[in-house]
This record gives structure tokens, C-alpha cells and sequence, in this order.
């Protein structure tokens, strides 16, 4: 943390010597600082100077330029095939509808380009020979583990509510916690995020739901959150006395997204698995009752939480591989997993190892989330003897149509007319081999065959 030397890409070394040479005043700022600091390889090398966009273009002419947010300032060069966002100093000028500013106005002066930037962690600047620029405490902040505003929160969350948002992402990557001011600005201004475009809403949301400190940050910030998700709200405080719980609907889900393992899981299958998490109770406040001795239940919760999950994520604008896998995992969550390797193989027919591997993970997430009893860890351990058996059954058995030793056309060639019949004796012919009655070999499948058709001719 104390160190004060950045170790530039060559690349960015380039652009900011080339800047200085021609006079200008140049840094790299932002994330790239705050992550260097923490001793973390920053993504992104952005670039902040006091050139103007059109001098920029002269001074890289020789270089392939992206110039699709010139009017906002900044001018992309692509090194190596890497784009670096140059922008000139700004001021964002005022702010209508709580997230774009109206218009943005260059100026030439470092300090006041960092002072528009969200948080103290985030509005430092470094430049070879300089050292890091750090006007509002931003070193500190990262020392102690703080997303603070720069400025007033309450003006800088009015300015732009998509912030409220990015502190809770940041919180949740860096494992760090809002200051006390921040967050109550935050907590006050929840609803304006209702101004907010879905799409970046949905962005931010997921960048902190992939975040390793989610769950936590979940946990923390849940009515903060409601600003984005109302439905929330209901979760928070809705208890859920009985045997099996040990935290209200919204803690438990906090600690579920804490639990969920998605190692192993494909880029989508883990997008998919946060976002069912994140989800999979939230109809519970709409479905509890409480029984006579005095346990709450959710009857129909995870049908419930299906449709609620999927009205959620269209609002979001998720994208459709998101709504549907999530959707789908929600709506059988709870529902007890088949035993016995017929069961397994039409599980595995109807729904795909794929999906069967996201269901086993969203499973342990959510009993890893309960009350720490012999029957929780009972339930733990017949969703892994189904887990593993499922996937042996994956990899060796036979569960489509296609994996079946015999087509339609050998069906057609050992006599039977062609037609839906077809069709209808391949599925019991399937039906058979999945529950063991018939051996998957072509032999045994034409007698199979015979003897059903036989069956039928008589039957009519
Ligand atoms: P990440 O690693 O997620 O990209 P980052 O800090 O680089 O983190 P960006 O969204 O790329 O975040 O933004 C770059 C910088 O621009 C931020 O570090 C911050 O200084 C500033 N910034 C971005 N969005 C806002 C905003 N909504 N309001 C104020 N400043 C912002
Ligand atoms: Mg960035």
C-alpha cells in the first residue's frame, strides 16, 4: 500500500510521455491507480490530460483512434491491438435525470477533473515522476477499506443515482464497507435509482453479484438495494421460525450468494447460478403461512418465485439465456431430487447434465444457507449421492433419443409403417431402456419393438 511507483504498461508509459512531450499534462486515473495500489492488475489503463480531443487526433494521427465519445471528451488509441481511453479534463456539468450530465465542459486543470469522479478510492491520478495525485483522501480510504464520496454524497448520488450502486459493486469486489455518511445518503436516495436505464441497473447488478464479496455485501445493504429490486423489501425481516432456518428470507439469501460455489461452471452457468441465488426465495414473503406449531411455510414459493424471477429480469432487460436458465433453476429449487437411476435418467432427459450440475450447485448455496442441523447436512448429502450419480449417468447411460440404438429408419426397415407411430415407439422404446426393462442393444430393441406393435394390433 505505501508504495508510490506504478508500474506502467509500456504502452501507457508511451501515451503519457507523448502527451508531456507535446506539452500537455497527462496521467493515468481511476480504477487503474486504485488497483495498482492494491496491489491488483488493473483491467483498464484510462488516461486523463489536458489536451483537447482535436489534439489529441493530431498527436496520434499515426495511430488507429476510437472516436466514439469525442463529444464526452475522450479519444480511444489502440496499441497492440489494446484500446486506451484518453479523456481531456472535465467537469460534468449538471445533472436532470439523475444520471447523464447535460453537458460536459473541458477544463485544464487536474484537480478539478478528479472532483467529479464518484469516490475518494477512485479519484486518484499518477504520473511517473509526479507520484500519485490524491486530493481527497483516497489512500486513506483504501487503507481502511472505505467507498466514500468525493464531495457532498447526498449532491453526488442526486448528480448521478447509478453511483449508489457502483459503491455497492465496489464494495462487494474490494470487500470494503460504505462510510457512515455515504451509505446513509445512499440508503435516503435508493428510490431515484428508479431513473436509472434497466440495462445499467442490470450491468452494475451483475458486476456485484459476481463480486466475491456478495453475499456480504448483501447482507449489509439490502434496503439500499430495494431501490433497485422493490421486491427485496419484503424480504428483509420476513422470519422464518421452524426447524430448518436459522436467518429471515433476505439474510438467507445474502448467505446463500455467499455460499454459491460456481467453480467448475461455464461463463454463463456461473452468470446464470448468482442471478438464480440472488432470486431463488424472492416469493417467499408472498407465500408464508405459519402452521399451527408455529413454523412459517412457503407453499408454492418456487413456482411463485419463477414468474416473480422472470418479471424481475425482463424489467432488468437480462438477457434471455440469463432469464430462462434462472427462471428455470427457481422454479425447482426445493423440489426433492429423484433417487434410483431411472428416475435419474428421465431427470436427465427432461432437463440436460447441464442444467442438472446448476441445480446441484444452487441446491448446496441454499442449504449451506440454513440452520446447521443433522437434517440439513442429510438433505446436503442426497443432493451430492445425486450429484454424482447423475453425472456418471451422463457420461454412460442412455437418456435421448439419439443415444438409442435404434432410429426410425431401422424401425421402418423391420417393417413398421412410417407415420407418428414411428415417433410415438421410439419414446417407449426410450421409455423402456431408461428404466431398465430393455437393454440399449439393437437386438433387444426390434423384440421390444415387435412385441409393442403386436400389442397394439391386437388392442385394435
Ligand atoms: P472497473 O475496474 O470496474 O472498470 P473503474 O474504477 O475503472 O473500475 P469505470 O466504470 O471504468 O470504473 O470508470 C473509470 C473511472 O471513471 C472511475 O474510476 C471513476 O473515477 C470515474 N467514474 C466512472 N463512473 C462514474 C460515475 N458514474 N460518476 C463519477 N465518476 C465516475
Ligand atoms: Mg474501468
Amino acid at each position: 500500500m505505501r508504495q508510490e511507483n506504478i508500474r506502467l504498461p509500456r504502452d501507457a508509459m508511451w501515451l503519457l510521455q507523448t502527451l508531456h512531450a507535446a506539452g500537455y499534462s497527462a496521467y493515468v486515473v481511476g480504477g487503474c491507480v486504485r488497483d495498482s495500489l492494491l496491489g491488483r492488475q488493473p483491467g483498464d489503463w484510462d488516461i486523463c490530460t489536458s489536451a483537447r480531443p482535436d489534439q489529441m487526433r493530431s498527436l496520434f494521427a499515426d495511430q488507429q483512434l476510437i472516436l466514439t465519445g469525442e463529444k464526452h471528451g475522450t479519444v480511444g488509441v489502440v496499441l497492440h491491438g489494446k484500446p486506451y481511453e484518453i479523456t481531456t479534463y472535465r467537469l460534468d456539468g449538471t445533472y436532470r435525470d439523475h444520471r447523464h450530465p447535460d453537458k460536459v465542459c473541458f477544463v485544464q486543470d487536474l484537480a478539478a477533473d478528479l472532483a467529479r469522479r464518484d469516490f475518494t478510492i477512485n479519484a486518484m491520478a499518477y504520473a511517473p515522476g509526479e507520484g500519485i495525485v490524491d486530493l481527497h483522501g483516497g489512500r486513506k480510504d483504501l487503507a481502511a477499506g472505505i467507498i466514500r464520496c468525493v464531495g457532498n454524497p447526498t449532491a453526488r448520488f442526486a448528480e448521478d443515482a447509478l453511483r449508489i450502486l457502483r459503491a455497492l459493486r465496489f464494495a462487494a469486489r474490494l470487500n470494503f464497507t460504505l462510510e457512515a455518511e455515504t451509505e446513509a445518503a445512499a440508503l435516503a436516495a435508493k428510490d431515484t435509482l428508479q431513473t436509472v436505464s434497466a440495462e445499467r441497473i442490470y450491468a452494475e447488478l451483475d458486476g456485484l453479484l459476481a463480486a466475491p464479496g456478495a453475499g456480504h455485501t448483501l447482507a449489509q445493504y439490502g434496503e439500499i438495494l430495494s431501490g433497485a429490486v422493490p421486491e427485496i423489501a419484503a424480504c428483509i425481516g420476513c422470519t422464518q421460525p421452524g426447524r430448518w432456518h436459522c436467518y429471515d428470507v433476505w439474510q438467507h439469501t445474502a448467505a446463500a450468494v455467499a455460499a454459491l460455489d460456481a467453480r467448475g461452471q461455464d461463463t454463463r452457468g456461473a452468470r446464470v447460478l448468482c442471478w438464480a441465488t440472488f432470486l431463488h426465495d424472492i416469493a417467499k414473503p408472498l407465500c408464508r403461512s405459519v402452521g399451527p406449531d408455529g413454523a412459517a411455510h412457503f407453499k408454492g414459493h418456487n413456482q411463485r418465485g419463477a414468474v416473480l424471477a422472470r418479471t424481475i429480469l425482463r424489467r432488468l432487460k437480462a438477457p434471455s439465456y440469463l432469464i430462462d436458465g434462472a427462471v428455470g433453476l427457481i422454479g425447482i429449487h426445493d423440489a426433492p431430487l429423484p433417487t434410483g437411476d431411472a428416475a435419474i435418467l428421465k431427470c436427465l432427459n427432461r432437463y440436460g447434465a447441464i442444467f442438472l450440475r446448476r441445480l446441484c450447485a444452487l441446491k448446496y448455496a441454499d442449504l449451506d444457507a440454513h440452520a446447521h442441523t443433522p437434517e440439513v447436512a442429510s438433505r446436503r448429502q442426497d443432493v451430492a449421492t445425486f450429484e454424482i450419480r447423475m453425472a456418471e449417468l451422463a457420461k454412460t447411460g442412455c437418456y435421448t433419443m439419439r443415444q438409442l440404438a435404434v432410429n426410425g429408419a431401422d424401425l421402418m426397415e423391420a417393417g413398421l409403417p412410417a407415420g407418428p407411430a414411428v415417433g410415438r415407439l421410439l419414446h417407449e422404446l426410450l421409455g423402456a431402456v431408461m428404466e431398465g426393462r430393455v437393454p440399449n442393444d439393437r437386438k433387444s430393441l426390434l423384440l421390444e419393438a415387435r412385441i409393442l406393435t403386436a400389442g397394439e394390433e391386437k388392442i385394435k
